[in-house]
């Protein structure tokens, strides 16, 4: 069920603290972490602590959708990647790249970023 702690969700355990990760920040809503596969100098993934499957259904709290958001202009700044620009991605669904169903807004800078995004 959405906001619910799901038993086989990888971002969920590592919101519990169950699996390690390189935490950047937390808040009591939300835990930002260095993604294991960096795809830029900076790439970190911002989580709410509470589970929903995609942007979309994060979107039905519009204050968690908000203090995710903040929290991806937060380490921007930390890693020093605001002046310079950076992305902010939620893959949506497996045709997107989405594997991990847990949403996740992915901050990405610190090199030269295409577009339109492959
Ligand atoms: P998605 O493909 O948009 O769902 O993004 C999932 C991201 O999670 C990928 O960029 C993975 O590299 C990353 N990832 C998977 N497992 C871990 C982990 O244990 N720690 C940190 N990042 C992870």
């Amino acid at each position: 069920m959405a906001g619910e702690p799901q038993a086989d969700c990888l971002f969920c355990k590592i919101a519990a603290g169950e699996v390690p990760a390189t935490v950047v920040r937390e808040t009591g809503t939300t835990i930002a972490f260095r993604d294991i596969n960096p795809q830029a100098p900076t790439h970190i993934l911002v989580i709410p602590k509470a589970h929903y499957e995609n942007a979309a259904e994060l979107a039905t709290q519009p204050q968690l959708l908000a203090d995710v958001l903040r929290e991806a202009g937060e380490v921007a700044a930390e890693d020093k990647v605001d002046t310079t620009g950076y992305r902010i991605v939620f893959n949506t669904g497996r045709g997107a790249g989405q594997t991990v169903f847990h949403a996740h807004a992915h901050v990405m800078g610190g090199r030269g970023l295409q577009w339109p995004p492959g």
